[in-house]
């Protein structure tokens, strides 16, 4: 069995939410286009390669919308994502940007901590995440106004509340398509286009980072129960995704602009951090939670 007869089963309105994607995609182009003369658009698509990513390519592309592409090649990233990243290059109509870490820094890094320093320690893991996946982010967001991820509510509890638009950074807002999506629906819309996507999932491995910080789960694990599976529940997470803790911030109500189905919408009032389990994650997602979405 591979991972589409395994997993792939649309949602019973799952029409009505690929719809809404679509629409929250658009609209996206629309309120965050390219200034006058710039040489790049101002919303970018973060894609990991994943499943999740490739849905989302798939439709950047075919709905040619103003949208480029980013991928953070770490430098530890398995075979197969380096040959689906080419693959990706060779075959989007979307521009398609690698961005790696800084050589000196990670020659640096390696040299003073170890190859395998991010099983050494939480702060030495955290530094390498930084070193290979924040500071290249900082690069790869500088200029947009606003980028897309495939951060679904499903994933983990971290996520059980991801907005379709996240306003919570003040300099650029977030989208998630495909948070109301299950991963019955990911594959099904994988294999109803025939989207290509990374090998690794029929090995079981679900979620997909690094090589040495990604396993596959075993059946009844949880989604992301491989990535960083040495290190305790509270601790996974290294600065890609965070969240306020409670109370820190009340949400704060907005009045309905368009017509987008359910979502929710954040902005830049909250600060706070969390590290508990539901922060296993590794990249820049704080957030204010407002009940409606509002993307045009
Ligand atoms: S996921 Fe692992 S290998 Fe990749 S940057 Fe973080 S610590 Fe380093």
């Amino acid at each position: 069995m591979n991972a589409i007869s395994l997993n792939a089963r649309a949602s019973s309105n799952f029409e009505e939410k690929l719809a809404h994607t679509r629409n929250l995609l658009q609209q996206a182009a629309q309120e965050f286009a390219r200034d006058p003369g710039a040489t790049r658009p101002a919303l970018t698509l973060a894609c990991s390669l994943g499943a999740e990513d490739m849905v989302l390519a798939h439709l950047v592309n075919t709905l040619a919308l103003d949208i480029d592409i980013f991928v953070l090649e770490t430098g530890k990233l398995h075979a197969q994502t380096l040959q689906l990243l080419s693959q990706l290059q060779a075959t989007s109509r979307a521009p398609v940007h690698i961005y790696a870490p800084v050589p000196q820094a990670a020659q640096a890094f390696v040299e003073r901590e170890g190859e395998d320093a991010m099983y050494k320690s939480i702060v030495l893991r955290k530094s390498c995440c930084q070193v290979r996946k924040m500071e290249p982010l900082e690069r790869a967001l500088a200029g947009k106004k606003a980028w897309i991820t495939g951060l679904r509510r499903e994933q983990s509890g971290a996520r059980a509340d991801v907005p379709f638009v996240d306003r919570s950074d003040a300099l650029r807002a977030k989208l998630n398509p495909l948070s109301d999506w299950t991963w019955g629906d990911v594959w099904h819309f994988i294999a109803s286009n025939d989207i290509a996507y990374n090998p690794l999932h029929d090995a079981f491995f679900p979620s997909i980072g690094c090589e040495p910080c990604t396993r596959a789960v075993a059946a009844g694990e949880d989604f992301r129960a491989g990535r960083w599976w040495w290190e305790s529940s509270d601790t996974k997470e290294c600065g890609l995704h965070v969240k306020p803790q409670l109370g820190e911030s009340a949400p704060v109500a907005a009045s309905a602009q368009t017509n987008l189905r359910e979502g929710q919408v954040k902005d830049s009032s909250e600060s706070g951090r969390s590290h508990d389990e539901a922060a296993k994650d590794c990249g820049p997602h704080a957030r204010r939670v407002i009940p409606i979405a509002e993307v045009a």
